[in-house]
């Protein structure tokens, strides 16, 4: 693994650089929210943010993602067939992204991308991306990510690491990838040894900063049944009102549901995100909705996180500990209380 430097002065003029050969994707401040997007001039990058509102996950899971047009005119050899959208999938860099939210993808992967079954968007996009991360050096007090498997330095799912020592980046060269984006100009340079242990103590500070603590290490053993029948759901899914903006957040949030949409006789099929918290998520077509209920929306969101991904994936818990969904839910609805009753549930 290499550690190179680059000095701060130089980094603009490096991701412009870049913009030769990687579309360029990065945190942009908009009013006080910030967010992921495409990258036409290095200036517009802001890497000042704790964290983006919406996490990064639309970049290989779009909010509404095209996947196959169709005509539906008669006269067309190709009538009612299904073509796929082409898209582009050229090299692309994500630089700032929080090692939680880089995380996150390495946990759901394993929904899309398996020996038995590839979603080709999810993994041709996957491919095409280099994640450049930044460690944390302020974590939010919401933040829990070393309870669950994470840090605020965590490399887990980078292609390079970012650490802000001062004048210069300190950039950890993790993947191949990761070696291809900084040899795409002569901006990074060896890192001395000084440098080097500055970034290490940064990371030993920042991770005694995440201060929210959770335990998690029951879940496994505790028997599915009984924990679906817990009387505390009663109290967890009271005020809930199924906004659905916990699993809009969450960078591990993975459903969407798919909807043709025609205009005269041209059509496309489009996937959307969606949420096990809506009603209309479960409903079947014979009108039998199995969560009909709200106390069976807001069990299940927790029991697939913090459950049925334990025990399916044998990869912890399905939540990164981005604090999120503790910070934006309106009747403050907190994963961390839950997750300590659901771990010390006994029968
Ligand atoms: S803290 Fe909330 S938003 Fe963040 S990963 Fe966990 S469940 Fe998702
Ligand atoms: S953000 Fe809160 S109120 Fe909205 S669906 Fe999630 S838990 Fe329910």
């Amino acid at each position: 693994m290499k550690v190179l430097k680059i000095e701060k002065q130089n980094l603009s003029g490096f991701l412009d650089k870049l913009r030769d050969t990687y579309r360029l994707y990065g945190p942009v401040i908009d009013g006080d929210i910030f967010s992921f997007v495409p990258i036409q001039d290095a200036s517009q990058i802001d890497l000042s943010f704790q964290n983006s509102r919406l996490s990064p996950k639309s970049l290989f899971l779009p909010q509404s993602e095209r996947m196959f047009e169709y005509t539906l005119d008669p006269s067309k050899d190709d009538a009612h067939v299904l073509k796929e959208v082409q898209k582009d999938y050229s090299p692309r860099a994500v630089i700032g992204i929080r090692p939680c939210d880089a995380r996150a993808f390495r946990l759901v992967d394993v929904n899309f991308d398996t020996p038995e079954l590839r979603d080709p968007w999810w993994v041709k996009a996957r491919d095409c991306t280099t994640l450049v991360g930044l460690g944390c050096t302020s974590p939010c007090s919401t933040c829990f990510c070393t309870s669950v498997g994470g840090g605020p330095f965590d490399e887990e799912g980078l292609d390079v690491l970012l650490t802000d020592v001062g004048g210069a980046f300190l950039a950890k060269v993790l993947t191949q990838k990761g070696e291809q984006l900084v040899e795409a100009s002569n901006d990074f340079e060896p890192a001395e040894e000084g440098l080097v242990e500055k970034a290490t103590a940064l990371g030993q500070e920042a991770q005694e900063k995440v201060v929210s603590k959770v335990d998690t290490s029951m879940l496994p053993e505790i028997d599915t049944l009984a924990l679906y029948g817990a009387d505390f759901w009663e109290a967890v899914h009271f005020s809930c009102v199924n906004c659905g903006i916990c699993t809009y957040l969450c960078p591990t949030c993975w459903c969407f549901d798919i909807q043709d949409e025609t205009h005269g006789r041209a059509g496309c099929r489009i996937r959307n995100w969606d949420a096990c918290m809506f009603p209309l998520f479960s409903l079947h077509a014979s009108g039998h909705n199995p969560r009909g209920q709200k106390i069976d929306r807001v069990r299940q969101r927790f029991m697939h996180k913090l459950k049925y991904y334990v025990d399916t994936y044998k990869n912890g818990v399905a939540c990164v500990g981005c604090g999120r969904c503790v910070q934006h839910c309106p009747v403050n609805i907190d994963i961390r209380e839950v997750i300590k009753l659901m771990n010390e549930y006994r029968e």
